[in-house]
């Protein structure tokens, strides 16, 4: 229950002191001079020692004492009016002469249940301390796995969450962070000599067959080109072969069917279960993000495999379709001659037949360019010219330009115009083009007899009513805009459809889609070049009612004559 030692030179109290405690539960010790007494306490480490008031050099003693231990409870056996105001700063508990032995039992008893219960509250706090210190190891060393998609920073992230919470002596980790070649990573608090790390080496090798037992393992291991990167704390001092006496951990790094590698970690003093705990967490833990990691890098491979196929792609279809323009030039002029009369006089049959070849030709020629213009937008080489110009000279220009394709299908081609409105920076030719294809298309789809109308007028980017679907095409839009909308009463475009008209080569699918044909490039070509000018398009159709597509160009902010001097494109 307690260790007693009583200091007195008083043989008459030793012999009374001795009596109450000198039976168990007590180890009790006398002394009767400094010497022998600091033996004891040195030897003994009491829980309590009694020191008699009268004892000569007490002064000293206690100093001496209290140097050698801070667990230990001073009791001053004293007369009341014989208390020394320089002692009394260390003692506890006083006893006197006058007070009983079951006093005395008493008022030491329970001192030393006082004293036990502190300890075991200290342990229990230092356990908590420790809890808490691990638990703080492994919430920080999981955010570093959050945080990385680097296989190898995550594998030392481990190794060092693992040294902040066991402080091993040595780990050997075999890592399998890309799949031709392993490595061997060693963390060590001291060298490794030649012939440990062979015999570590071929350990690590042991312990990864053994972990597939009769199967065959998923990578292979070549002992002798294996790689070895080693991080050494205290390169003076070195390992032997006792480094096999320390206790020691092993654990897989793995998740489901996926292998990382896998982890045995040496410490000269045993493992407890929350040491083993702490591991396992740890080796766990690392394996999810291990996971993310590699399907990051298989999704960086095939997006890089997508970019070049795309380049490429890119490529082919600006070659084909230069190579395609010189030929089809040389057919365009051979018809022009021929339907000139140039070689003489042509039936009305060998006309009609000419003109349909004519009209191929134009059109073959129209989707060659676009699909250079989008090769060319892709790869960011389409020249742009802005300067500060009029929306309505580009209204004027493609009504005039498209109104006699317009009457030949028996349709009205008006323009409604706001006057003053601001003008625009812009590249004219472009939004001719845009501008030329969203009419052209009214036409394509819109039957005899009815109107196609171009209005223009002056909106802030709030103002901007569209469809759910081009909700977040607006949201970019911000300040003062020119919005053109080109209105038909077509065939329309069912809800459903209408964003998809803006991806590449789409066709919405309908009977008279069909029939006029067409590339599919012109409204994505439309979409990209308004976007070169910070602008934007969209459309609202009803099937059998018409479509209104509009595009939204911003209020020049350029004072003429310093656009000059800006960068374009
Ligand atoms: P294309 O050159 O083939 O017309 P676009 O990219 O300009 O290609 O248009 C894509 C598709 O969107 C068209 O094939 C058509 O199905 C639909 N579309 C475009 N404009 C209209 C319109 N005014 N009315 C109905 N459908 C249209």
């Amino acid at each position: 229950m307690g260790k007693i030692l009583f200091v007195s030179n008083r043989l008459e109290k030793i012999q009374q002191y001795a009596g109450i405690f000198g039976k168990k539960p007590y180890e009790f010790f006398t002394s009767s001079d400094e010497n022998s007494a600091l033996e004891i306490v040195e030897i003994n480490v009491p829980d309590i020692i009694i020191f008699d008031a009268e004892f000569n050099g007490l002064k000293q003693l206690i100093k001496k004492i209290k140097s050698i231990t801070n667990t230990t409870s001073f009791v001053l056996l004293a007369q009341n009016d014989k208390l020394k105001a320089d002692t009394t700063q260390y003692i506890n508990i006083f006893l006197t002469d006058e007070m009983s032995d079951n006093m005395i039992l008493s008022a030491i008893m329970a001192n030393l249940k006082t004293k036990h219960s502190l300890e075991q509250l200290s342990d229990t706090n230092k356990n908590l301390a420790d809890s808490l210190y691990r638990l703080n190891v492994l919430y920080s060393t999981s955010s570093q796995f959050a945080g990385s998609l680097d296989k190898e920073k995550l594998v030392d992230y481990m190794i060092e969450g693992l040294d902040k919470s066991l402080s091993f002596d040595l780990t050997c980790t075999l890592a399998f962070c890309t799949e031709d070649q392993p490595v061997l990573h060693l963390n060590s608090l001291y060298e490794i000599s030649d012939e440990l790390l062979s015999a570590l080496k071929l350990r690590t090798v042991l312990n990864y067959k053994s972990l597939f037992e009769d199967k065959n393992p998923p990578f292979d291991i070549n002992i002798d080109t294996l790689k070895v990167v080693k991080t050494i704390k205290y390169p003076a001092n070195r390992f032997t072969f006792t480094l096999f006496q320390y206790d020691n951990m092993f654990a897989p790094i793995s998740l489901g069917d996926n292998f990382f590698g896998c982890i045995e970690i040496f410490k000269e003093t045993p493992f407890t279960s929350d040491d083993a705990t702490c591991f396992q967490t740890i080796a766990q833990q690392v394996s999810l993000p291990l996971k993310s990691a590699t399907l990051y890098q298989e999704i960086k491979a095939t997006n890089l495999k997508l970019e070049k196929l795309e380049r490429l792609k890119s490529e082919f279809i600006s070659i084909v379709s230069h190579e395609l323009r010189t030929p089809l030039t040389a057919i365009k002029n051979s018809l022009d001659i021929l339907s000139g009369g140039r070689c003489g006089d042509i039936n009305e049959a060998g006309q009609k037949f000419l003109s349909m070849a004519q009209r191929n030709v134009q059109r073959l020629t129209g989707i060659i360019n676009d699909l250079l213009d989008l090769s060319k937008i892709e790869a960011g080489k389409m020249d742009y010219h802005f300067t500060n110009m009029d929306i309505h000279s580009v209204i004027d220009y493609v009504k005039l330009s498209l109104s006699v394709m317009a009457k030949e299908k028996g349709l009205n081609l008006i323009s409604e115009e706001t006057p003053d409105l601001p003008e625009i920076y812009a590249d004219s030719q472009r939004l001719e083009q845009v501008l030329t294809n969203l009419v052209s298309n009214a036409i394509k789809f819109t039957p005899e007899g009815k109107t196609i109308t171009i209005r223009s007028h002056l909106a802030d980017a709030s103002q901007l009513n569209t469809p759910d679907c081009f909700k977040e095409e607006i949201k970019k839009l911000d300040g003062k805009y020119i919005v053109v909308c080109v209105e038909d009463q077509g065939i329309g475009i069912a809800e459903k459809d209408l964003l998809r008209a803006f991806d590449k080569f789409a066709q919405i699918e309908n009977s008279l889609s069909r029939k006029v044909g067409g590339s599919g490039l012109g409204l994505p070509i439309a979409k990209q070049l308004l976007q070169a000018h910070n602008g934007a398009i969209w459309c609202d159709s009803e099937v059998n009612k018409g479509s209104r597509f509009y595009f939204a160009i911003p209020v020049s902010t350029v004072n003429a004559g310093s656009e000059k001097n800006l960068v374009l494109n």
